[in-house]
């Protein structure tokens, strides 16, 4: 049976897989292919529509194009989704979602221009859960978008405490899934709660990453363009991890760069990512855009990025990211003091 099975999804795949023409263009087409197999997988139809359904997302996972047989630990996996689904719901109405924010320095006078809003997920049992480890299946479940909202109003009303505080504005960055981007009231939401807290767009900036922009690229511009017309600022985070186009900088209304981590390690001693720095500030000084290096750790990254004009950093070298008792105390006692 199983055997039948394969030689089937083979057929199948094969079919699917050879080229057609639509208006005189070559078009190629794959499929993933899930199956189930009756009785063990399923008494009904609808069971193995389940089964194979399951298995056909396991499929996908392997790099599409193939084809995978139902097996029953699939279901713990699933079952174990939608547990982890649930939690992340009740987390909101829990109150168990917060942001830690990161400064990043200014070099011109060891300030701190502006922080960045990183989530956290603090459980009732006392456990820490990184963004790495939810904001995937916040993402594929939905959840992203009332998770996003619910957060970035908690960010809003800690801005209005700290500008009731130290008197002056206060400017925050915010990261932003591809998800999000297919939601189409997002910067109109944003601003709504913003306006709420007496925030402006203009100290609110968001982050977004190429892969972001590359997922549909026509309806990032849209988005971006609605977004820097109602005054929000955006940010090209991880710079130079995906298809590192500078076109970005020209067709997108962007007004800072992030570059990423992985130039950074280095970058005292490895040439080619010193040029590419170079490079990139080169183009950004010409569009009057921010640089910001991210991820530095040490004074000897620090110093030499300094040394070739990089004007704003971001790493553990000045601060982890905090919550928010720890912020306003890194606020009160001001940036470390960078030698060099
Ligand atoms: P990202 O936006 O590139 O954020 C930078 C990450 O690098 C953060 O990890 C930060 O804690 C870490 N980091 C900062 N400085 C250093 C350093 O000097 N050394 C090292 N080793 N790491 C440093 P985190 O907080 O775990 O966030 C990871 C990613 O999760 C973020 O990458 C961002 O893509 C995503 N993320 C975080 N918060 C949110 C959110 O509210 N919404 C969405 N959609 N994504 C978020
Ligand atoms: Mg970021
Ligand atoms: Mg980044």
């Amino acid at each position: 049976m199983t055997r039948r099975g394969m030689m089937l999804a083979d057929k199948v795949r094969e079919a699917i897989n050879s080229p057609f023409n639509v208006f005189r263009k070559e078009i190629y087409a794959s499929a993933s292919i899930g199956i189930s197999l009756y009785p063990q997988d399923g008494r009904s139809a609808g069971e193995l529509i389940k089964a194979a359904d399951i298995a056909m997302y396991s499929a996908k996972n392997k790099g599409k194009n193939a084809y995978q047989f139902f097996m029953p630990e699939m279901n713990r996996a699933v079952k174990e989704k939608l547990n982890n689904e649930e939690s992340l719901r009740l987390a909101i109405e829990k109150g168990e979602l917060e942001f830690y924010y990161q400064p990043k320095i200014s070099m011109a006078d060891d300030e701190v221009i502006k922080a960045e809003a990183l989530i956290r997920w603090h459980k009732d049992n006392n456990e820490w859960v990184m963004p790495g480890d939810f904001i995937a299946i916040a993402e594929e479940s939905g959840l992203i978008i009332p998770i996003s909202f619910h957060v970035f109003e908690l960010a809003c009303e800690f801005i209005r405490r700290l500008e009731n505080k130290y008197h002056k504005s206060i400017h925050i960055s915010f990261n932003l899934s591809g998800r999000q981007f297919r939601q189409h009231d997002l910067a109109q939401r944003f601003l709504e709660l913003a306006a709420k807290y007496g925030v402006k767009p203009e100290q609110i900036e968001f982050e977004i990453t190429e892969s972001v922009i590359m997922e549909d690229p026509d309806l990032a511009k849209v988005i971006c363009q609605k977004m820097k017309s109602l005054g929000f600022k955006l940010s090209l985070d991880d710079f130079g991890t995906g298809y590192s186009s500078l076109s970005y900088i020209w067709e997108y209304p962007i007004n800072s760069i992030k570059i990423d981590p992985s130039f950074i390690v280095n970058v005292e001693t490895d040439t080619t990512n010193q040029a590419i720095i170079h490079a990139v500030l080169l183009i950004a000084k010409s569009k009057q855009l921010e640089v910001i290096c991210e991820g530095v750790e040490t004074q000897v990254q620090l110093d030499f990025l300094k040394s070739i004009g990089v004007e704003h950093i971001q790493g553990y070298y000045f601060s982890k990211p905090l919550n928010e008792q720890d912020f306003i105390r890194y606020l009160d006692k001001g940036a470390p003091k960078n030698s060099g």
